[in-house]
């Protein structure tokens, strides 16, 4: 791959202390980033030229909880009006995952990729279920992520709802892919083994989920008491509260990601910081579903790496990002409640978490050495832009910028908003749509 120049551009590094660097040029070797250095300074003779001038340069979002297959909700008006969690699950998802073949999970996943690549974000921590096309799922969802160029970690989502038989194609499916991921050759790809969440699962099915994690060396990645019905189902089948339940099975630690956090007492917050399991806030979701807002603040205080995800809800982190800062003020009736908090779910959260999936590439930042995972947005600050300015800038202006340029590991998604894949994205769009409408029928 030869040598790549991101040219006159304010480069925003974020990491532990980011720096704001105006009239920079970043060079990309060998998917690294090999230098960051004033204009014209480190330019080699021969080199791809991309100009950022009137640009902001920096590392690609991450999102740390998604599920592609939900594209095909986008507009599916059939579902029954919901009036709680349960419902809105019972009525709407665990219909469309059933409708799932292998083509229309490979095909939503990328329509969900070809998304966040213009949209700017360049990490996605799926989370994936297809009762009815178990096997070879996380597959079809890895060739998509080589198509789009992305970085994604991908898990099938085990779950007792639909049998035994479907319950063991999701061990498998899990054990497999991640079998996969560490004979390695595709560094783009990561594994967790994926849980549903505590209220679909059996004492039986958890046990053998952690010991085949355990023989792998994986976490988990699993929804945590996001509504308060799981709670209350965990209390009543049991005896004890959810995140007492997965310590006790071994289900938390450094690697595991646990989604939502909403209904948690004090002691399991303990119990999550202790074990060193991250959480996922995903606010937008939350909302929508009704199911309640997350302690934010009192899981950081208690030492929780808590990151940011969207739960599908969108791809566009800083959208979310948003939402997180709105649902925080109101929840505290403080407008002035946790912007610095809110702000590191993004900027540091995911960073960490990234980290603890792809250990030494530096996701999430730009720094020589680390991964050329980098994205331009066309950006003309309008006020001052520098460190101490750049996070008001991220919520009230950046959020509405256009993503000119995508790229990850040094290959050029992206270019002038222009993707420069092997597909065609308005054939990708068409193929989804008469997919789609089979789907429902099904529906
Ligand atoms: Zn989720």
């Amino acid at each position: 791959m030869a040598a790549l120049l991101i040219s006159d551009g304010t480069v925003v590094t974020l990491g532990e202390s980011n720096r704001v660097l105006h009239g920079h040029d970043v060079l990309v070797e060998d998917g690294r980033i090999r230098r960051i250095a004033p204009r014209g300074q480190a330019a080699p003779a021969g080199a791809r030229v991309v100009d950022a001038r009137g640009k902001l340069v920096m590392p690609g979002f991450i999102n740390a909880h998604m599920h592609f297959y939900s594209t095909f909700a986008r507009g599916l008006g059939k579902a029954a009006p919901s009036k709680d969690f349960a419902e809105v699950l019972e009525h709407l998802w665990w219909r469309l995952d059933k409708a799932l073949t292998l083509e229309g999970v490979y095909l939503s996943a990328l329509v969900a990729l070809i998304d966040a690549v213009r949209h700017g974000t360049t990490t996605l921590v799926d989370h994936h279920a297809s009762p009815h096309a178990v096997r070879g799922s996380l597959d079809a969802i890895a060739r998509a992520v080589g198509e789009s160029g992305l970085r994604s970690c991908l898990c099938y989502e085990l779950s007792d709802r639909d049998g035994a038989a479907i319950a063991e194609e999701g061990l498998e499916e899990n054990a497999e892919f991640i079998r996969r991921c560490r004979a390695g050759g595709e560094p783009h790809l990561a594994a967790l083994f994926g849980l549903h969440a505590s209220f679909t699962l059996s004492d039986g099915t958890i046990e053998k989920a952690v010991r085949l994690a355990r023989e792998l060396d994986a976490g988990f990645h699993v929804h945590l008491a996001e509504a308060a019905s799981d709670q209350e189902h965990c209390l009543a089948e049991h005896g004890c509260r959810v995140v007492e339940r997965f310590h006790r099975a071994g289900v938390l630690g450094p690697k595991t990601i646990t989604a939502h956090g909403v209904h948690l007492d004090a002691r399991e917050v303990e119990l999550l910081a202790g074990s060193g399991a991250a959480v996922a806030h995903n606010p937008q979701s939350n909302m929508n579903n009704a199911v309640g807002v997350a302690d934010v603040p009192g899981m950081l205080a208690a030492g929780v790496l808590v990151g940011l995800g969207t739960d599908a809800m969108t791809v566009d982190m800083r959208e979310e990002l948003r939402a997180a800062l709105w649902v925080r003020h109101l929840a505290a009736r403080d407008p002035s409640a946790g912007f610095m908090e809110t702000t590191s779910l993004l900027v540091h959260g995911n960073r960490r978490i990234a980290d603890r999936i792809w250990p030494g590439l530096g996701l999430g930042e730009l720094r020589e050495g680390g991964a050329a995972d980098v994205v331009l947005l066309d950006y003309d600050p309008p006020t001052p832009l520098d460190e101490g300015t750049f996070l008001g800038h991220l919520v009230f202006g950046l959020a509405g910028a256009a993503v000119d340029t995508t790229i990850v590991g040094g290959r050029i998604l992206m270019e002038g908003k222009r993707l420069l894949l092997d597909l065609d994205e308005a054939e990708v769009a068409a193929r989804s749509r008469s997919h789609a409408e089979a789907l429902w029928q099904r529906f």
